[in-house]
């Protein structure tokens, strides 16, 4: 059956020697791959339809029980081309995509499409719009405490994640939220400025990313909860670190 879907493409690896193999990310399917023929070579037809981080429109060959399809025609529908040609919004970008590619299964019409593709859509928007370093940290924390949401690791900032208490000393990546003073462990106290901006991180959502501010050390906390409580790769934050000087 020919279907045609809306998505977002998360990543392309070359496939023999004129293939591309395509990850997408749509509201209807979730994360599926599209076997792109002879699109490595830049006199084909579709090469510039089925650029990484744009979003497209694609028809393929549906078959039941597979999660890779052959395509056979791309539309570019949004190009984000202010991300594409700047180096840190690029980066986030990429860093952006290569969290929502590790955490979605690869499965047709997985739970939580909508919300997933939705999630990384507003986000490029946003990003694409965007000239300082200090926007490009408060969407990039913002999307990494939504997406832990989103997968049910949402960050305690509430009160302390150990025993419910609401007076709070620090952030723990280990507990993934707030502790009080009894279970600091060997964490130091934060100040409170910075425990007010990770619960205000967490509890903005993309919609009111202009009336907060994050900090580098505020990114570097959501990384760790990533890299420790969903098991994602160091290497994805490795470029956008560097471009943004997060150590
Ligand atoms: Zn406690």
């Amino acid at each position: 059956m020919l279907e045609t879907d809306t998505g977002i493409i998360l990543k392309s690896m070359p496939f023999k020697e004129r293939d591309q193999i395509l990850t997408v990310l749509s509201p209807v399917y979730g994360k599926y791959g599209l076997l792109a023929a002879g699109t490595a070579k830049l006199t084909s037809r579709n090469a510039s339809s089925v650029l990484p981080l744009t979003k497209g429109e694609f028809s393929f060959d549906l078959k039941d029980g597979k999660t890779l399809f052959k395509l056979r025609q791309a539309r570019t529908l949004v190009l984000y081309r202010n991300m594409h040609e700047d180096l840190p919004l690029s980066c986030t970008g990429e860093m952006m995509a290569g969290l929502m590619e590790y955490m979605v299964p690869v499965e047709m019409e997985s739970e939580g499409a909508l919300e997933q593709y939705a999630l990384l859509h507003d986000a490029l928007t946003l990003l694409n719009n965007m000239k300082t370093e200090e926007q490009i940290l408060t969407l990039s924390a913002v999307y990494m405490a939504e997406l832990l949401k989103l997968f049910g690791m949402g960050l305690e900032t509430e009160c302390c994640a150990v025993c419910g208490k609401t007076v709070v000393s620090a952030f723990s990546v280990e507990q993934g939220g707030f502790v009080c003073e009894e279970h600091l462990g060997t964490l130091k106290k934060m100040d409170t400025v910075q425990l007010k901006r990770m619960r205000w991180i967490n509890h903005a959502g993309l919609a009111h990313i202009t009336e907060i501010s994050a900090e580098k050390e505020d990114v570097k906390c959501l990384e760790e909860v990533l890299v420790r409580h969903a098991g994602v790769n160091r290497r994805i934050f490795s470029l956008y670190n560097r471009i943004n000087r997060i150590d």
